[in-house]
């Protein structure tokens, strides 16, 4: 188990997270890959060892003390998730496999029932092809239209293109809050207010901003947030989707199967309540309570201390960066979480991230998921760096000697 931190202590913190004790290549490791997964604490770890060593059994079915004692630790983590969101209740918070299945449960569930020839979907050029793809394949099906705020050269969007594309055909805004290629923080108060006035909905992809920051669902009067677990320190293959419940309550559900029911006949099934109606089949159980384990990890620290290390680390490596030469960073707008894309002219990102790795960093090269980003920037994709909780100054001086030598050797 970890010990509570009372301040922020960034070795204490490191000594959290056995893995940077590992290393690559023969070189310790250095982890700027947390954009696409972050590092899980012991305290996420002996959660997950003790639920299948102690406690593993179905929920929600058996009157035995087992699956008594895993019901009540998956919704106790279900009721920690919905504090961390600041959701009104425990229901509208439902587990799923990660963003990605929770954006496909709204497009699917409320697209489909809500969504006529037509209509219109707001989303935006910086994308993850998750928050495209599944609103252009229900878009196709029910004959609703597309729309896509354009951004600028830093990388923050047109809030004057979205004003024109806003109309009372708009039914959902459908955006990023920060973008896990650019680290924009978008403002994201503004679109749900304009949005609402315009009458449509608003659901945020939040994978790359619980890491990042707080995020309160009630005050910032959100229709759906959705995120991943494992990006903040919590295990794979488990998601959350918030949801309002009026809005939950009457969208249809998303598959169906077992435990989402409450009677099932041949001629006709009725659907249990919330959550469960979007909960068929047996759910990633150890996921759900390794989630919050992860959730209650990161609010022993105070959100403005774990902010501003973040800034830091953002404003040391953005500094440093720039003084390599040939480096240009894509994504410079003013409000942006700890990630940094960049490419080096004259070098591919997979030979720079393959030189990276020889030397035990851990960088993130490619498009990212999102191809139409690199399009608008006419470029193929970056390098990226992302920073967690775990990193420090001396990462970013490893990370950025290491590119050095790599852009020597490639030159
Ligand atoms: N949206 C954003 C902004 C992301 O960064 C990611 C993961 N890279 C996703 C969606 C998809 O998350 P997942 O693969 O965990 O479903």
């Amino acid at each position: 188990m970890n010990t509570a931190h009372t301040e922020f202590d960034i070795a204490l913190v490191r000594n959290d997270f056995p893995i940077l004790d590992t290393e690559v290549n023969g070189r310790p490791l250095i982890y700027l890959d947390n954009g696409a997964t972050a590092q899980k604490p012991q305290s996420v770890i002996d959660v997950i060892d003790r639920y299948y060593s102690e406690q593993n059994a179905n929920i929600h079915r058996g009157v035995h003390q087992l699956s008594q004692l895993a019901t009540q630790a998956y919704e106790n983590a279900r009721e920690t998730i919905q504090h961390f969101l600041g959701a009104r209740h425990s229901y509208e918070v439902l587990f799923t496999k990660g963003t990605t299945d929770g954006i496909n449960l709204v497009a699917s569930s409320w697209g489909r029932q809500n969504l006529n020839p037509g209509d219109e979907v707001i989303i935006s050029t910086m994308e993850h092809h998750s928050n495209i793809v599944p609103w252009q394949m229900i878009c196709e099906e029910k004959g609703a239209i597309l729309k896509v705020i354009p951004i600028h050269d830093s990388g923050e969007l047109d809030m004057a293109a979205f004003d024109s594309l806003l109309s009372d055909r708009t039914k959902m805004v459908a955006t990023v809050h920060v973008s896990n290629s650019l680290g924009t923080i978008n403002p994201v108060d503004e679109i749900i207010c304009k949005a609402h006035s315009a009458g449509a909905l608003v659901l945020l992809d939040g994978a790359q901003s619980v890491p990042h920051m707080r995020v309160n669902v009630t005050a910032l009067d959100v229709d759906f947030y959705t995120f991943s677990g494992h990006k903040i320190f919590g295990p794979t293959g488990v998601g959350v989707l918030y949801g309002k419940e009026d809005l939950l309550n009457a969208m249809p559900p998303y598959q169906g199967g077992g435990d989402m029911i409450e009677k099932v006949t041949f001629e006709k099934t009725t659907y249990n309540t919330l959550p469960h109606k979007f909960e068929a089949g047996t759910p990633n159980i150890v996921g759900g309570i390794g989630l919050a384990a992860a959730i209650d990890y990161v609010s022993q620290f105070d959100p403005s201390s774990l902010a501003a290390h973040e800034q830091d680390l953002l404003d040391y490596a953005t500094a440093t960066l720039s003084e390599v030469p040939g480096v240009r960073i894509i994504g410079t707008a003013e409000k942006k979480a700890s990630v940094i894309s960049f490419v080096v002219d004259g070098l591919h990102p997979f030979d720079v991230g393959t030189l990276l790795d020889q030397q035990g960093i851990a960088v993130r090269t490619g498009h990212h998921c999102t191809q139409p980003l690199m399009d608008r920037y006419g470029i193929p994709g970056t390098i990226r760096a992302s920073f967690a909780i775990y990193n420090n100054r001396s990462d970013v001086d490893v990370f950025v000697a290491a590119l050095g030598k790599a852009v020597d050797m490639l030159a």
